[in-house]
């Protein structure tokens, strides 16, 4: 049995981003470059004129399908014997995967990242009850305790009917008396209705919460902008996933809908305390903290530290603003950002085959399964463990007993898809949450052709530049393109066949001349250590080489029980399960994910695989 591998890895960042030298009269270089491109698996690249591309026979009406792009507005859904459109590979998926190769070899900016952006995380980890007060205009937190309504108690109904954050008054005598205005040895509470959805499943079937002052409203925190920002990005969160679902039991979910409303209320009118729950990490080597709030006790937590600050913590690499300090990357392909705009020096043309008829090039569509790539949320995948850290997230990590450290992680590297000819074929039953797609098979006889026009580079940009578009020019290595990339599919061949540099010239009648001469000879030639980082060069090599995971079975991650089903030829439906079974009970009180049953480490001392613990 072969060792599994996940479909893709990460090339480490350098120390420090590189900053570019600014151009001069020696950026002289003008031309196009042809260039030839092969598939070497199937390949995807939708045309998204239409969700409903395609006869799928035996398909719900919501289920999803796309056909291979081409210039057709595509209108009527097709079967898959029909063969009348062009393939083309549009030159913005070319340049896209360029550009984040010359961004890795040349330590550049990571361009692509959405580095604002506050992450969000589902956590097992129970938050306490908590109250929000007002005080000249700032927030103050203070410790709640949480009485219970259950269904059985007399007020339950009532109860509904109010809005999140009433106040209410209690009796936690064992009548458990409650009522709306004032009573003897009653205390004043706020009603936190939460939400019967999908986020609080099971564990708290217990019914509506009081959330009454503890220990006299002892202020836990000053709230800080960011923890309100944060706070509200929680709220958004759950609007946006907002989708009335419709509980066994009859609830409906609404994504805390009204509590929002009575949040904003109190933000403007508010002069009690608004009912909320909280999580505080306290960091186990000094004093300092970071609060997590949220409507839901058991919840997801907004964090802190941003994809941006993690970037810009450890070697600057979010994506350039300052037009002095940018990277090469930036400096070849244009960058746009609130202060600086620098155009494009190259310019990608669609590649299109060199045939009047498509026949044969269409591969039978084929239903995806379902699989939950990890996402940048799976702190497991995405961050480098810290040392000693038993579990680690985007504000802080825990040691073995679970004490916590607040810090800014490090993120695993840039990610890319490894060539696998374990290639999937087989079709997945086709349902609302999948998708079904017509790719190009593999034709020897395909070449895609297409031209790259640069303009003012200078000879080492042109000699990068030609290096990487004639990557299968030596040895058995290509890019990954497209899409179902997990599953095999767009691995790809790139080789110049020319580079046309163009020279201007005045003739004996003052004729401006232009000349085209090939110089392939030069520019093709240059080894990868005069161009490029040379600590990226080995994690380079494996990932660009076909051979690479030849000893591997290439999947995403998948169960031992799928795998078994996997490896009799059964189609693995749920490419999910693997991360849920993998969320164990909760260590330190928190989420705990274990990779080292599933993943085989690569040769290859850059390549090591993620593992935990
Ligand atoms: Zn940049």
């Amino acid at each position: 049995m072969k060792p599994f591998l996940n479909p893709y890895h990460f090339i480490p960042l350098s120390k420090k981003k590189i900053v570019g030298e600014p151009l001069d009269e020696k950026a002289n270089l003008t031309g196009r470059i042809e260039v030839e491109i092969r598939t070497k698996t199937p390949l995807f690249i939708p045309n998204t004129s239409n969700e409903h591309a395609l006869k799928v026979p035996g398909s719900p009406e919501g289920h999803k399908s796309y056909d291979f792009f081409s210039y057709n507005q595509l209108t009527e859904p097709v079967d898959d014997r029909d063969e009348t459109r062009e393939p083309v590979i549009p030159g913005s998926e070319i340049r896209g995967m360029i550009r984040s190769v010359y961004e890795a070899l040349t330590a550049s900016c990571l361009s692509a990242v959405d580095d604002s952006k506050t992450i969000l995380k589902r956590t097992e980890q129970t938050f306490d009850a908590g109250l929000i007060y007002k005080e000249k205009g700032q927030y103050f937190l203070a410790g709640g305790k949480r009485e219970k309504i259950k269904e059985d108690n007399p007020f339950y109904n009532q109860a509904k009917t109010l809005p999140e954050g009433t106040t209410l008054y209690y009796s936690s005598e064992t009548n458990k008396r409650i009522s709306t205005s004032p009573q003897d040895r009653m205390k004043a509470g706020y009603l936190l209705k939460g939400e019967p959805g999908p986020e609080m499943e099971e564990k708290s079937k217990a019914g509506f919460a009081i959330i009454t002052l503890k220990n006299d409203g002892e202020t836990i925190a000053h709230l800080t902008d960011s923890d309100l920002a944060r706070f509200n990005t929680v709220l958004d969160s759950y609007d946006k996933n907002k989708e009335k679902v419709q509980r066994d039991d009859g609830k409906v979910y609404t994504g805390y809908k009204e509590y929002r409303k009575q949040w904003n209320d109190f933000q403007k009118n508010g002069t009690e305390y608004f009912p909320v729950y909280y999580c505080r990490i306290k960091d186990s080597t000094g004093s300092a903290d970071q609060l997590y709030l949220s409507p839901a006790c058991i919840t997801k937590k907004a964090y802190k530290n941003t994809i941006g600050d993690i970037l810009k913590a450890h070697g600057q690499f979010e994506p350039c603003e300052d037009e002095s300090q940018l990277c090469q990357a930036c400096r070849l392909f244009g960058m746009v950002s609130d202060t600086a705009k620098v155009a494009s020096r190259v310019r990608f043309t669609d590649a299109r085959l060199e045939k009047a008829s498509w026949k044969g090039y269409y591969q039978k569509p084929v239903t995806l399964p379902i699989i939950d790539t990890p996402k940048i949320s799976t702190t497991e995948f995405y961050l480098k463990r810290p040392e000693n850290a038993s579990y680690w997230t985007f504000d802080y990590w825990r040691d073995q007993r679970g004490n916590p450290t607040l810090y800014v992680p490090e993120i695993a590297g840039r990610k890319f898809y490894w060539h696998s000819s374990d290639v999937l074929r087989q079709s997945a039953v086709p349902g609302e949450n999948n998708r079904t797609i017509r790719p190009i098979k593999i034709k020897d006889d395909n070449a895609f052709k297409t031209w790259v026009y640069f303009e003012r580079l200078t000879e080492k940009e042109l000699k990068q530049l030609v290096y990487l578009l004639n990557i299968s020019g030596k040895g058995t290595r290509g890019y990954k393109m497209g899409g179902a990339k997990p599953f095999g599919y767009g691995s790809i061949t790139m080789k110049t066949n020319r580079v046309l540099i163009r020279r201007l010239s005045v003739n004996e009648n003052n004729d401006i001349v232009i000349e085209e001469e090939d110089e392939i000879e030069k520019y093709c030639n240059t080894p990868y250590e005069d161009l490029f980082e040379p600590e990226t060069k080995e994690s380079f090599e494996l990932l660009s080489d076909f051979d690479s995971t030849k000893s591997y079975s290439v999947s995403y991650p998948i169960t031992d029980g799928q795998r078994a089903e996997q490896q009799g030829g059964e189609i693995v439906e749920e490419g999910f399960a693997w991360f849920s079974e993998n969320k164990q009970p909760p260590m330190a009180n928190d989420e705990h994910i274990q990779l080292e049953k599933y993943m085989a480490p690569l040769d290859g001392k850059h390549m090591a695989l993620a593992k935990t613990k």
